[in-house]
């Protein structure tokens, strides 16, 4: 089944006609924003494309739809989407905003750790929210790996953090997923738990990623959130979530141009299963077809 963020249908008509004509170059230009990619993102692609075009001196609206997917490959791919993951223990912050699903990207992300043979422990630093530490449980479980708890609610998170990587040092455990809080009705206030947790966790490891998840349904009120983070956070790379729900294809390139962050892993789905690496060049086949 093509994904819902697919140009597919809205390219469809275009790629179907006999030649590249004026027209043609008005549907791209209404393609792109509806999806998404917003006004300077698709003056920039339409005009790189338009000067392809003229170069190859090609009308047929099959090269253009190549040439399409291959700008925004090219795109995607300037940013490294490589996770860096080679520290012994290598620890990883995970921050953003409640209900982007930051608890049920560690668990999956554990699992698909696990799966590559990697032991894992998840520190619950979210230590304000009860309800939220056994969640975290539940999906650390499912994917295999440990967990170190607030010993009692409200314990200062950095301090379970601190806790968690050494653990992974006494029990030689690889990976260290790091859960933080969420609450940006306290942006200062969460900015400096942020900054908290990371330097005293520098005591004892350097840190190997600091991934700011963000639910790709959320367009431009996304890209607000991410520049906080950005901005407080050291973030190394972007996680998007529910890009099988109603996420429109350009906000994945616009989101990474206008952040300069790249991104590393996409879920598409509740399961524990469903988050994958991101790779540009499936990327921009599923997107242009
Ligand atoms: P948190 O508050 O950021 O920890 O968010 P949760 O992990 O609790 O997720 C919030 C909701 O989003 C839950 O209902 C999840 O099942 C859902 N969710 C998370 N990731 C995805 C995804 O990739 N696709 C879909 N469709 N739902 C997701």
């Amino acid at each position: 089944m093509a994904a819902t963020w697919s140009l597919g249908s809205a390219l469809r008509g275009m790629f179907s006609r006999a030649t590249i004509d004026d027209e043609t170059w008005s549907d791209l230009e209404d393609a792109l924003i509806s999806a998404d990619f917003g006004p300077d993102l698709t003056d920039a692609i339409v005009d790189e494309l338009r000067g392809k075009v003229a170069k190859y001196r090609t009308t047929d609206p099959a090269d253009l739809q190549r040439m399409l997917r291959e700008t925004i490959e090219e795109r995607l791919s300037r940013l490294d989407s490589t996770l860096t993951l080679s520290n012994r223990p290598a620890v990883v912050l995970v921050v953003g905003v409640n209900g982007v699903g930051k608890t049920t990207t560690i668990g999956k992300f554990a699992k698909f750790l696990t799966n590559y043979g990697r032991s894992v422990v998840v520190g619950a630093a979210d230590t304000f929210r009860a309800a939220a530490v056994e969640q975290l449980a539940t999906w650390a479980e499912r994917g295999g790996a440990s967990i170190v708890r607030p010993q009692q609610p409200g314990q200062d998170p950095a301090s379970v953090a601190f806790q968690t990587v050494e653990k992974a040092r006494r029990d030689g455990i690889e990976i260290v997923l790091i859960d933080t809080a969420g609450r940006l009705q306290t942006k200062s206030g969460l900015m400096d738990e942020l900054s908290k947790v990371r330097r005293v966790v520098e005591k004892l490891e350097p840190i190997a990623e600091v991934l700011l998840v963000l639910d790709a349904t959320t367009g431009q009120n996304g890209l607000a959130q991410a520049e906080a983070f950005i901005e407080h956070a050291g973030v190394t790379g972007l996680v998007l979530t529910k890009l099988d729900g109603s996420a429109k294809g350009g906000f994945v390139l616009a989101v990474q141009e206008k952040t300069g962050i790249p991104i590393k892993l996409v879920g598409q789905g509740e399961g524990i299963g469903d988050l994958t690496g991101f790779t540009p060049h499936v990327f921009a086949q599923q997107l242009v077809g």
